[in-house]
């Protein structure tokens, strides 16, 4: 049986605001599961119904076996770790970590021992006697973190635990709270808005938006297999490409092509006068005409040179796309080019339901 089962949560806030729809998930001991949207789809509102902090409107939250709605969040064997980790100013390193043990009435020598071992997994061995003023800002994350793990608890709750930190921080932080991960064996959930934070981390990966799951998964999954247009467009960077527009004759026109969908979706006919949305990543394209893939001509009208890769934004007719290209390969602007959209590299979506078809 799963550890963690959150049933049909609903949250309506005392306003009628109704935050979370129907919140199903299953989460097994040891996973690293994280929930991603954009601001205010009810990440963070999931996270502290699960840490006990909000109440549940509805469903049920199981854990591990037991029904846990009526649980108050110190009874639920659960830590979390906020956005703003406001540590104690006045207190060493040594102390913000051990405070809850000492707030437990727990045994110096095991405080102590506690301590320097959470401090070694977190490098923090050489600060232990410094106030957190004398720490950078992913130093002051970690003893954030530290005063979470040295509690020894099964479940972790992280709310956008990087946000604080500059962009080479959070490389760092998210790397190190992967360790940490591995090394404690903890079931953790982290709530990001943060796409590359998520497919980094994450053994599975929840999408939302507006209060709806829009899709769990691997990483992998997210990225191969999206279930629709807002998925696909939330994961990958450059986003995906997307063509809208109504299928006339089993096609649809990309600048000058008429792209055959029949290739892609063998019984498109049911399309016929329907919208469809078409989609391909920056990243899966191939330059030049190649076989098995619809070879569209275009106009460079932009490059942006990232190092490996450089971002090519083209024109076809009234079309644009991104499209991402070896730097060696980069075109010059305003030249005439054409590129290849490989036939297992195109989706296909519902234009009304915006569902994935092919
Ligand atoms: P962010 O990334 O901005 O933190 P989020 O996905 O975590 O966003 P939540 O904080 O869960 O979003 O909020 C979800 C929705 O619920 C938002 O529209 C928010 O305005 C609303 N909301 C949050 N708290 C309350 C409250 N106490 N009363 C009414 N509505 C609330």
């Amino acid at each position: 049986m799963a550890y963690i089962t959150l049933k049909n949560i609903n949250k309506i806030y005392p306003n009628g605001f109704h935050a979370v729809h129907n919140f199903n998930l299953e989460i097994e001991k040891g996973e690293f599961v994280v929930f991603v949207g954009p601001s205010g789809c009810g990440k963070s509102t999931t996270l502290r119904m699960i840490a006990g902090l909000e109440d549940i409107s509805s469903g049920e939250f199981i854990l591990d076996g037991k029904r846990a709605n009526e649980l108050g969040p110190r009874e639920r064997e659960i830590a979390m770790v906020f956005q703003s980790y406001a540590l104690y100013p006045q207190m060493t390193v040594y102390d913000n970590i051990a405070f809850g043990l000492t707030l437990q009435g727990v045994d110096e020598d095991v405080i102590e021992e506690r301590v320097k071992n959470t401090a070694r997994i977190l490098g923090l061995t050489d600060y232990l006697d410094r106030l957190p003023r004398a720490l950078s800002g992913g130093q002051r994350q970690r003893v954030a973190i530290g005063r979470a793990i040295i509690r020894k608890v099964g479940i972790f709750l992280m709310d956008e635990p990087l946000s604080n930190l500059d962009a080479k921080q959070r490389v760092t932080m998210r790397y190190e709270i992967a360790q940490i991960h591995q090394e404690t064996g903890a079931t953790t959930i982290y709530v990001t808005h943060d796409q590359t934070e998520a497919m980094t981390l994450a053994d599975r990966i929840v999408v939302m938006k507006d209060g709806y799951v829009q899709q769990i998964g691997t990483p992998y999954e997210l990225y191969f297999k999206p279930a629709n247009v807002f998925v696909a467009g939330f994961i990958g960077e450059p986003p995906m490409n997307f063509l809208r527009g109504i299928v006339r004759d089993g096609k649809l026109p990309f600048g000058d092509t008429q792209m055959d969908l029949s290739k892609k979706l063998p019984d498109i006919k049911r399309y016929e006068g329907k919208e469809i949305v078409f989609g391909f990543r920056p990243e899966a394209i191939v330059l030049g005409a190649q076989d098995n893939a619809y070879q569209i001509n275009c106009k460079v009208e932009l490059t942006e040179m990232l190092g490996d890769n450089t971002n090519v934004y083209i024109n076809a007719g009234k079309d644009q796309a991104i499209l991402k290209v070896d730097s060696h390969d980069t075109p010059e602007v305003d030249s005439d080019l054409t590129f290849s959209i490989p036939m297992e590299s195109v989706y296909l979506f519902d234009g009304e339901t915006e569902e994935v078809i092919a």
